[in-house]
């Protein structure tokens, strides 16, 4: 099965995250649960898609996709922009490897260029 042999583990509570389902609904999910909800995507090779999130960073990461997908410029200038004022890599200026923090300041963020558009 793809993505055997990847070891995924939660940030929150350090339990092993397994593979669950495949491309493309297939999910990364934290086997701590009940007491941690926390999951992300799986890419077509079983791969995580960023990191995995709880509830509260699914809903910033959620927001973030939402206000960039709003702005009036194109995907890779928007990109540019937020890596810049996060002053994190272009590389690593993906929604779903952002913390929370990181995802309320790109909502902040798209707010304010949509205005000055
Ligand atoms: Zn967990």
């Amino acid at each position: 099965m793809a993505g055997c042999g990847m070891k995924v583990t939660c940030p929150y509570c350090s339990s092993a995250a397994e593979l669950i389902g495949e491309h493309p609904a297939g999910a990364w999910v934290c086997t701590g649960e009940p007491t941690c909800d926390a999951y992300c995507g799986a890419d077509k090779h079983g791969r995580p898609i960023g990191t995995l999130a709880n509830a509260d960073l699914r809903r910033a990461r959620a927001a973030a996709h939402m206000a960039i997908a709003r702005l009036p410029i194109r995907l890779k200038a928007a990109r540019r922009r937020i890596a810049k004022e996060l002053n994190i890599a272009l590389t690593d200026c993906h929604v779903d490897r952002l913390t929370e923090a990181q995802c309320w300041r790109v909502v902040e963020i798209c707010n304010r260029e949509k205005k000055a558009a």
